[in-house]
């Protein structure tokens, strides 16, 4: 079986045969998916039943191992790709880029200096210069940096905007943002060590957007008290609902106030290459800082974020950690050494990924992609709104819906209809037939969708919504449902 164990190889013929059954597993999986369910449950018990042992010290046949993962590890998952996963953010991923990530894998291909891979730093140049451009950023000045995803995105520019604009002592420093911002923003602000007192957590209105007096009032008294208000974060396309901040309106507060604008646009941003979407986000050129996260509505695989900073040296002066007197045995500076441009020294090489996929398919086929999400959901709106069970609680915004089981005619109290709407969440989740969790909107709960999977099609949503329905009946007409 194997070719020398303590080398951990195996032989040649057993690699390919091995390679094979995991790429037909993988493409079984993604034909297939369709057919299967989309929700996984288990609890830690069951779980350790499956798993639970000791580190083996006597290996066991590879092909069992692989056997054992498909049908135990890869079963025991939600599918966050599948077309009924509707909560949270689904990762809608695409197989082009799932084969990039095995080639810079399986090369283990080292991408965090130009010396030790020339390839891929251009190819994170290249990348992120096509990202600059997306976005109306500055394509000369401007630069950027993959990451892990949005969380780390957002830790990355939040360290380099205090850096940029509190040097050594942030101590007076103060920081902005709403009540819809993203919980990964409160944890690198956390992170970065500022304390309660220095972390202003704006109200949003009825759209859920910043309120922008009453953000102008708090800088106003935080400068009176001798603070110096030094970033704020705005977002563009909200979690929960899809909001786009006033970002125009935003970014001239800040370049007046002398702030640090950082947008997280995490999961919203990519709309931009939509028609639509392009309009909403008005004023996003405007941000020193960009979160995007492409392993969400770029379709990418888990781990892919991206910070898009408007001064590429905003980043090295931060994250450069070397003797000065080292710079000029570096060689020609547009041979950008990533680990000078991020938290990471070892990465892995994230770029390919992004760059095989645009150039397979296109990037005119990932703006038709987002403009069908975003129709998808106004389409989901309007079947919402003619339907007797169903009221929209905020309408379709970058391909986000919020709505919840609301009979016409009916008269349900706050709180019946709150459990009502629960109930259903928690019977469809427990069917495991698709992923729809509730949140709440204005104190009310109400369920959401995000449809950003290409593949997802009306049917798919018209016949969950039967399965609420179906539910819902069954909840308010028991003796309907009796025999
Ligand atoms: C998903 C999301 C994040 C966090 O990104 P991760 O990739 O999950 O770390 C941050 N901000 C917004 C607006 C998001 O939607």
């Amino acid at each position: 079986m194997t070719k020398n164990s303590a080398q951990l190889e195996l032989s040649k013929e057993a690699m390919q045969a091995y390679g094979y059954q995991v790429v037909d597993a993988i493409v079984n999986h993604h034909c297939t998916q369709n057919d299967q369910l989309p929700v996984a449950l288990g609890s830690r018990e069951e779980m350790d039943s499956l798993f639970l042992e000791e580190a083996p010290e006597q290996g066991s046949n590879h092909e069992d191992v692989l056997q054992f993962v498909l049908e135990k590890v890869m079963t025991n998952s939600t599918n966050m790709s599948h077309p009924k996963s509707y909560s949270f953010v689904p990762g809608p991923s695409n197989y082009v880029s799932v084969m990039a990530d095995a080639l810079a894998t399986g090369y283990n291909i080292f991408s965090g200096g130009w010396v030790a891979s020339p390839a891929a730093a251009e190819l994170e140049i290249i990348t992120i210069q096509w990202l600059l451009k997306i976005f109306g950023f500055p394509s000369k000045k401007g630069g950027g940096i993959f990451t892990s995803g949005g969380s780390m995105a957002n830790l990355t520019a939040l360290t380099t905007a205090r850096k940029v604009k509190c040097g050594q002592d942030f101590s007076k420093a103060v920081i902005y943002l709403s009540d819809q911002a993203h919980s990964s923003n409160i944890k690198a602000i956390r992170v970065l060590g500022f304390k309660k007192e220095q972390i202003r957590i704006i109200p949003t209105d009825i759209e859920f957007k910043f309120a922008v007096n009453k953000l102008k009032n708090c800088i106003a008294k935080d400068r009176l008290e001798g603070l110096q208000p030094f970033c704020l974060i705005a977002t563009s396309g909200t979690t929960n609902t899809g909001t786009v901040d006033p970002l125009e309106e935003l970014s001239k507060i800040c370049k007046k106030e002398d702030i640090w604008f950082h947008i997280d646009g995490a999961y919203g941003a990519a709309a931009i290459l939509s028609k639509s979407g392009k309009a909403l986000m008005k004023g996003i050129e405007k941000a020193d800082s960009l979160t995007v996260d492409p392993h969400k509505w770029f379709f990418q695989p888990y781990e892919m974020g991206c910070l898009l900073v408007r001064n590429h040296k905003h980043l090295s002066q931060t994250f450069t950690e070397k003797p000065e007197y080292l710079r000029d045995i570096e060689g020609n500076t547009s041979e950008i050494n990533f680990y000078d441009h991020g938290i990471q020294l070892t990465r892995r090489f994230r770029a390919l990924k992004f760059y095989m996929s645009i150039k397979t398919f296109g990037l005119k086929a990932f703006r038709k992609a987002i403009s069908y999400n975003i129709s998808l959901a106004e389409k989901v709106e309007d079947h919402l709104r003619g339907s007797q069970h169903w009221e929209v609680v905020f309408p379709a915004t970058l391909a986000v819906i919020n709505f919840r089981y609301h009979p016409i005619g009916k008269r349900y109290t706050a709180q019946q209809l709150d459990k009502i709407n629960q109930y259903i969440s928690e019977q469809v989740v427990a069917s495991r037939k698709a992923l729809l969790v509730t949140t709440v909107l204005h104190g009310q709960v109400v369920l959401r969708m995000c449809l950003i999977n290409p593949r997802t099609t009306l049917n798919d949503v018209l016949d969950t919504l039967k399965l609420c329905e179906h539910f819902a009946n069954a909840l308010l007409a028991p003796s309907s449902v009796e025999n």
